[in-house]
C-alpha cells in the first residue's frame, strides 16, 4: 500500500466528518507522543502497530432519556451502547485507508490474553482523554464530556500523520449539584449510590477534583460477570454429590449466566451504571441523547 499525498488539516476534516456519519458525536486526534510517555510498555500504540503515526478516538452517544429510568436489572442487558463504538472505528479503517493509502487499524478494545481479564490491551480511555472527548470523572475515571455526558469510545491507529488535538482544559466533574451534595455529605452522587460504596474522594475549595479512589475489584465482581463463570466451574468441580454440583451448575443465578453466554450478553461485562444514572453530566448535558440532542439543532 502506498500512501497518497495529503494535507494534513484537510484529511482531519475529511476523517471527522466521516466518523460523524457514521454515529461519532465526538473524534478527536491523540498526541501519540504523549500515549507513547505515559502507556505501560506491552500497552503503547506501537506495541500493537510498529509504524503508527496517529491515534484516532472516537465517542459515541449512549442511552436514551427512557434508559435510565428502567430497573438495573434491565439497563444491565442494553445499557451500553459500546459496539456502536466499534463499527463506527472499523468503517474509519477501511476509510483512512481508501481515502489515503495509509495502513489502519481498529484498535482492539480487549484484554491483553497475556495479562488476564483486567488488563486491556490498550486504554481506549487514554486515547480519548488525550485527543480531548473525556475528561476523568470521580466515578471511577469514567470519562465524561460537558455537551454529550456520557460515551463509549474507541480507536483507530493509522500510520497517516496527523495533527494532534489537546485534552480538554476543564473537567465538567463534579458538576455544581454534586459539589453542593459533598459539602453537605461528605459523598457525590455517585458515591453515594455505588451499590458496593466502591468510590470515594475529595472535592477542593474550588469545586474541583482533588482525589479519587476506585476500589476496582469491588466494581468487577459486582459487574464483570464473566469473572464468576470460572469460580462457579470450580465449585462444581469440587463437589462432593451429585446434588450439590447440581446447585453449582443449576442454581438460577448460575443458570442466567449460561444464558448470558449463549446470546453474547453485553450484561456478562458491563457495568452496573448505578454510578452514571444518578450522574448529572451523563444524565442531563445539553446533548447527552437523542431527545436533547434534536432539540439542540
Ligand atoms: S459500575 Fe456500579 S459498582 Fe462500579 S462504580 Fe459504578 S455504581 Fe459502583
Ligand atoms: S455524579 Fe457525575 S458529575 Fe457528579 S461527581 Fe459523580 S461522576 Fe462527577
Amino acid at each position: 500500500m502506498s500512501q497518497n499525498a495529503y494535507d494534513p488539516e484537510t484529511a482531519k476534516q475529511e476523517i471527522f466528518a466521516y466518523a460523524k456519519k457514521r454515529g461519532a458525536l465526538a473524534v478527536g486526534v491523540a498526541d501519540l507522543a504523549a500515549i507513547e510517555r505515559i502507556a505501560p510498555p506491552g500497552h503503547r500504540p506501537s506495541d500493537i502497530m510498529p509504524r503508527v503515526k496517529s491515534v484516532i478516538s472516537v465517542g459515541v452517544g449512549g442511552q436514551t432519556q427512557g434508559a435510565w429510568t428502567v430497573p438495573a436489572k434491565a439497563l444491565g442487558y442494553f445499557g451500553s451502547t459500546e459496539t456502536r463504538a466499534y463499527s463506527c472505528v472499523y468503517a474509519l479503517a477501511f476509510f483512512m485507508e481508501s481515502m489515503y493509502g495509509a495502513p489502519s487499524v481498529y484498535c482492539p478494545p480487549d484484554m491483553d490474553n497475556e495479562a488476564g481479564p483486567r488488563v486491556p490491551l490498550q486504554s481506549l480511555k487514554l486515547h480519548a482523554e488525550l485527543a480531548g472527548i473525556g475528561a476523568r470523572s470521580l466515578a471511577g475515571d469514567i470519562l465524561l464530556h460537558p455537551e454529550f455526558g456520557y460515551m463509549y469510545f474507541a480507536s483507530v491507529f493509522t500510520e497517516l500523520e496527523l495533527p494532534p488535538d489537546e485534552p480538554m482544559a476543564d473537567n465538567p466533574c463534579p458538576a455544581p449539584s454534586c459539589t453542593d451534595m459533598y459539602r453537605k455529605i461528605g459523598q457525590t452522587p455517585c458515591m453515594k449510590f455505588c451499590p458496593v460504596q466502591c468510590l470515594s474522594g475529595k472535592i477542593d475549595a474550588e469545586g474541583k477534583q482533588e482525589e479519587m479512589h476506585y476500589d476496582m475489584a469491588a466494581c468487577a465482581e459486582m459487574t464483570q460477570q464473566y469473572e464468576a463463570v470460572p469460580a462457579m466451574l470450580a465449585r462444581a468441580l469440587e463437589a462432593e454429590d451429585a446434588t450439590q454440583r447440581t446447585d453449582a451448575l443449576f442454581d438460577p443465578d448460575n443458570k442466567m449466566l449460561w444464558y448470558k453466554m449463549s446470546v453474547g450478553s453485553g450484561g456478562l461485562l458491563a457495568q452496573c451504571f448505578e454510578c452514571m444514572r444518578v450522574c448529572p453530566i451523563a444524565t442531563r448535558s445539553p446533548q447527552a441523547d437523542p431527545i436533547r440532542r434534536r432539540n439542540s439543532k
